[in-house]
């Protein structure tokens, strides 16, 4: 069994974005700048945010951090995006999820300039991506990509369970298996919430993809053995030992279903840290006007 290194790779990836940076710096191109607009103080989407202007700070991009308290109105986030799509500095921004609740999360991404949506999240980019077209690949599922790319999975030919179908990680993910590419050309089964005998169909997957928010919802009795299993969940759970007050669980009861699988991701370490690098190579491919010219 092998754990998945994400601190490793993301380390990695991000290294080789700083050497890029500093090459394009020296050729006098543009230096990718990056902006992340966060509404509230949720203490996820703090810890989110902050995590990725640190990345951009190591990796040598501009970053801007625009903060609105929680009673801020969509009109005005509507305005801070306007104004973010005609800025000819910004590269690519994002908006941190969740936002409150008097704001209409689908009117706030269609807002968003496609040839901007660094995340992903646009219509046109899920389109253009489920058409195999050059788009902005949400970072999460693009960071699992590159997890089993740089782990060299085999992915021809293999059975993909993908639990969840949210439209920023379950949904794409699964188009991003099906597609005839590497990785990908698996056949695909989504299940989701209304799914009948979920643990017979996960039992089939070669490759297990959890992206339900429900900490150790994957148990042994769910997995077959000699699986690959990825780890998206990300729950913040009370732990009284830990000095934050709390601890970091995933979807998958890694204690148990570690010792049945080929490659599994840890949580914390695994999934996520690649999430912010992925949204750090979009930067730069819009930076580069790589995927829209
Ligand atoms: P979401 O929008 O809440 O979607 C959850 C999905 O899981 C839904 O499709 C839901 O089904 C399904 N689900 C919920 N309970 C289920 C059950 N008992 N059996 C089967 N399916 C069930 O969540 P999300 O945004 O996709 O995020 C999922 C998890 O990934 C969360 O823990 C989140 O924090 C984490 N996440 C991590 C990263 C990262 O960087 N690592 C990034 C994004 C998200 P229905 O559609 O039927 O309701």
């Amino acid at each position: 069994m092998t754990i998945i290194d994400g601190k490793l790779i993301s380390a990695q990836v991000k290294q080789e974005l700083k050497e890029e940076v500093e090459k394009q710096k020296v050729n006098g191109g543009k230096i990718p700048h990056l902006a992340a607009i966060l509404v509230g103080n949720n203490g996820s989407s703090e810890t989110y945010v902050a995590s990725k202007i640190k990345s951009c700070e190591e990796i040598g991009f501009k970053s801007t951090l625009i903060r609105r308290d929680s009673t801020t109105t969509e009109v005005e986030l509507l305005e801070i995006i306007e104004q973010l799509n005609n800025d000819d500095d910004i590269d690519g921004f994002i908006v941190q999820l969740p936002l409150p609740e008097q704001i209409n999360v689908d009117k706030v991404i269609e807002a968003i300039e496609p040839r901007k949506d660094v995340d992903g999240f646009h219509p046109i980019n899920l389109g253009r991506m489920a058409k195999g077209l050059p788009a902005y690949i949400s970072a999460t599922p693009f960071g699992v990509l590159e997890l089993i790319k740089r782990y060299k999975i085999e992915t021809s030919g293999k059975h993909c369970v993908v639990v969840g179908r949210s439209h920023i990680v379950g949904l794409p993910m699964s188009i991003l298996m099906q597609r005839n590419d590497y990785p990908g050309n698996c056949t695909v089964s989504l299940v989701h919430s209304r799914t009948k005998n979920l643990a017979e169909i996960t039992r089939q997957a070669d490759i297990l993809i959890a992206a339900i928010g429900k900490p150790e919802f994957i148990t042994a009795d769910m997995v077959k053995e000699g699986a690959v299993v990825i780890d998206v969940g990300l729950t913040r759970v009370i732990d009284t030992t830990k000095k934050s007050g709390f601890a970091l669980k995933g979807d998958v009861k890694f204690d148990e279903v570690a010792s049945k699988c080929s490659y599994i991701t840890p949580v914390p370490g695994g999934v996520g840290l690649m999430t912010v690098a992925a949204l750090m190579y979009n930067t730069l491919l819009s930076a580069r006007k790589e995927i829209y010219k």
